[in-house]
């Protein structure tokens, strides 16, 4: 882990972190959006708006990494093996 992302997240607290994550997750959505609509075309937008796209992941990644310092206690790594676990499993369940 980045130590410069624990003195970032521990310097603005949790609930700041929560509303800058929320801000961040939106602009991930609109961007996603963006790309949807305007890119994907064959004329040059789609680099331009999947760098969008690219720009906002990396901010959510940034708020996510910090709400896992803020939340202690809680077993990431468990919750995450788990369901990718559980989705394997569904694809599995799905093929023919
Ligand atoms: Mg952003």
């Amino acid at each position: 882990m980045d130590k410069r992302l624990n003195e970032i997240a521990l310097h603005h607290g949790l609930d700041a972190q929560l509303d800058q994550t929320i801000e961040e997750c939106s602009e991930l959505i609109l961007a996603i959006q963006k790309y949807k609509r305007y890119g994907n075309k064959d004329d040059g937008f789609d680099t331009y708006y999947l760098a969008q796209v690219g720009e906002e992941i990396v901010d959510v990644e940034i708020m996510i990494k910090q709400l896992k310092i803020l939340i202690e206690g809680f077993d990431f790594e468990t919750f995450e093996n788990g369901k990718i676990v559980r989705e394997l499993g569904r694809m599995k369940e799905a093929k023919p």
